[in-house]
C-alpha cells in the first residue's frame, strides 16, 4: 500500500496538451527558486523528448538510467537504483531524474499492464525522503506518462501561452484532464498561468483579459512575459546565474512560487495500492 499521507513532500505537476507553452521552462524555474530558497528539490522528466534533461547538459539519447528504470521496476525501487537514477545539478538543492529516448516505447509495452498509471506514484513515496518538492515535466501526448503525472501529484500547473488558439484548446483540455481525475478519483485542484506574454502585443493583451474574464479561480492573475533570457539558458544548459539574475521573468515566476506556496496546501489525504 503506497500512502500519500502525513507526508511534508509537495509534489506539483506541469502540463499542457500543447507544446511550446513553458512548461520546461517552469519546471526550470520553479526548481531553481525553490532550490534557491534552501528547498530541497527533485525535477523529474517525463517527456520522452528530454527537453529537461537536455537543460541540465545530459542526453536523453545517451544516458544509461533514467525514469524509464522505474516503469521496469514496475515502481519498486531496488536499493542502489535512486544513486544511479537521480543526479545532482549545477544547481545546489536541485537534483533531477532524467528522461531516456527509450521512454517513447512506453506507450506500446505499457498495454495491458495493471497498475501502470500508478508507477511513479508509487516510486515517489519510495524517494521523497529527500525532498521537500518534487515537480514533474510533461509531455505534450496524452498518454501512460501524463496520466501517471496525474496520478502522482497534488497540484497541476497549466501554463497556457497567451495566444488565442491556446486559449481555445484550453478548456478542451480541461475537459479530459478532468475526465482522466475523475476515472482515477484523484481531483487535482489546478493553477492556469499565463505565459509568453508580450504586453506590446494585442494578441497577448487580449488573451489575457480573455483569461481573466473565464477563468477565475483557478487562474493566476498575473503573466510569465517573455524573457530571451530562458531562451538562451535553454540552448546552453542551465547555470545558476541564469537563474539569480533579476530578470523580469525570474522575477514573475518568484512572484507565482510566492503565490503557489501559499495557495496550494502540502498533502492531500488518499491513498492507493
Ligand atoms: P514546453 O515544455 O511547453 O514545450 P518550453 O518551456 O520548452 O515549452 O518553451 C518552448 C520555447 O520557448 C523554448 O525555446 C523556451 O526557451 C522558450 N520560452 C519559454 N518560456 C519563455 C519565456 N518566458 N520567454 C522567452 N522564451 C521562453
Ligand atoms: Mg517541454
Amino acid at each position: 500500500m503506497c500512502s500519500l499521507e502525513n507526508r511534508s513532500v509537495r509534489i506539483w505537476a506541469v502540463a499542457n496538451q500543447k507544446g511550446g507553452v513553458g512548461k520546461t521552462t517552469s519546471v526550470v524555474a520553479l526548481g531553481g527558486l525553490l532550490a534557491e530558497r534552501g528547498k530541497r528539490v527533485l525535477v523529474v522528466d517525463l517527456d520522452p523528448h528530454g527537453s529537461l534533461t537536455s537543460w541540465f547538459g545530459y542526453d536523453p539519447d545517451t544516458i544509461a538510467h533514467s525514469v524509464f528504470d522505474l516503469f521496469q521496476h514496475q515502481g519498486k525501487v531496488p536499493e542502489g537504483l535512486p544513486a544511479q537514477l537521480i543526479t545532482e545539478t549545477s544547481c545546489k538543492g536541485l537534483s533531477l531524474l532524467p528522461a531516456s529516448a527509450a521512454l517513447a516505447t512506453l506507450e506500446r509495452r505499457m498495454i495491458g499492464v495493471e497498475g501502470m498509471g500508478l508507477i511513479i506514484s508509487r516510486a515517489l513515496t519510495q524517494l521523497w525522503d529527500d525532498f521537500d518538492y518534487v515537480l514533474l515535466d510533461n509531455t505534450p501526448s496524452l498518454g501512460v506518462l501524463m496520466v501517471n503525472a496525474l496520478a502522482a501529484a497534488q497540484h497541476l500547473i497549466i501554463p497556457v501561452q497567451t495566444e488565442f488558439l491556446a486559449i481555445k484548446g484550453l478548456e478542451r483540455m480541461l475537459h479530459t484532464l478532468k475526465m482522466i481525475m475523475r476515472s482515477q478519483k484523484n481531483e487535482l485542484s489546478y493553477t492556469i498561468v499565463p505565459t509568453l506574454y508580450d504586453r506590446r502585443t494585442q494578441a497577448s493583451v487580449k488573451s489575457l483579459n480573455l483569461l481573466r474574464k473565464t477563468y477565475r479561480e483557478s487562474l493566476w492573475q498575473f503573466a510569465i512575459p517573455v524573457d530571451t533570457k530562458f531562451r538562451d539558458a535553454s540552448q546552453g544548459g542551465i547555470t545558476p546565474s541564469a537563474l539569480d539574475a533579476e530578470t523580469h521573468g525570474v522575477r514573475a515566476y518568484s512572484h507565482l512560487l510566492d503565490d503557489l506556496m501559499s495557495r496550494v496546501g502540502t498533502v492531500k489525504e488518499r491513498q492507493h495500492g
